[in-house]
């Protein structure tokens, strides 16, 4: 973790409505007052967003969204513009999550186009990589990892330019939702690599400041072994985000 905030980020994807928002996010406020050296963030669906912005009130809980469109505004049936989100209260916004690269055809070029977006919104980016089982078996976790990397980070990499602010997520697809969590040790290969790649594009002071978020059935009971890897410096938490008793225990993971 070195001398990097921890982040804990909830990502609450096409569940709870409205009240169930309010409820959750008011649970969680109410029990995080004590975590000043943890950053802490839920994402909400869309329609709840301001609701939820309403309900953390002057509580330390950054608002983010799950996704958005790149452009600033115009003829695209369904899409939320990065402006919108930053009118909804959000600063972050979680981009190229593996149900959207797999259900939704994103791509990694659409993933550096909307992280270009976000941030020329004053939104944090936290960008999602990962491969899938199949990848993994082949022994090509890395070239994978390496392509999207020099992919949806593409316009950070020419500008020669990366925000210190925008975070990466390691989820390894086969992790998500299956119970099945990379061990500390697989994660860490892989996180480390990651910061590997940041050091050979944007040198070891971007490199060393960036967080790198791990994501893939973190549950209050391997918080702690997963937060111990010199590389993992946070985590994004699915399914455990959805209750405010596991997602504290998460968030609380130095005393658990
Ligand atoms: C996720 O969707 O980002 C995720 C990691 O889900 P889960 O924690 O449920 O595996």
């Amino acid at each position: 973790m070195g001398d990097r905030k921890p982040f804990i980020a909830g990502n609450w994807k096409m569940n709870l409505n409205r009240s169930e928002s309010v409820k959750l996010v008011r649970a969680i406020a109410e029990r995080i007052s004590d975590q000043p050296g943890t950053d802490i963030l839920v994402a909400p669906p869309f329609t709840a967003l301001s609701v939820v912005k309403d309900a953390i009130g002057s509580a330390k809980i950054y608002l983010g969204a799950q996704n958005m469109h790149w452009e600033t505004g115009g003829a695209y049936t369904g899409e939320v513009s990065p402006a919108m989100l930053v009118e909804a209260g959000c600063t972050h916004v979680i981009l190229g999550h593996s149900e959207r690269r797999s259900l939704f055809m994103e791509t990694d070029e659409m993933i550096d186009r909307k992280a270009r977006a976000a941030v020329g919104m004053g939104l944090i980016p936290i960008i999602c990589i990962g491969e899938t089982l199949e990848q993994r078996e082949q022994g090509r976790t890395f070239q994978l990892i390496r392509s999207q990397l020099d992919q949806s980070l593409k316009n950070f990499r020419e500008q020669k330019a990366m925000p210190l602010t925008t975070i990466l997520a390691y989820e390894p697809v086969w992790a998500i939702g299956t119970g099945r969590t990379a061990s500390p040790q697989e994660a860490q290969e892989v996180h480390q690599f990651i910061r590997q790649w940041l050091k050979e594009h944007f040198g070891s002071g971007t490199a060393e400041k960036m967080r790198i978020l791990y994501g893939g059935s973190v549950k209050p009971d391997n918080t702690k072994d997963l937060m111990a890897m010199p590389d993992i410096d946070g985590a994004l938490v699915g399914g455990a985000s959805l209750k405010a008793d596991t997602f504290i225990q998460i968030a609380r993971f130095h005393a658990e």
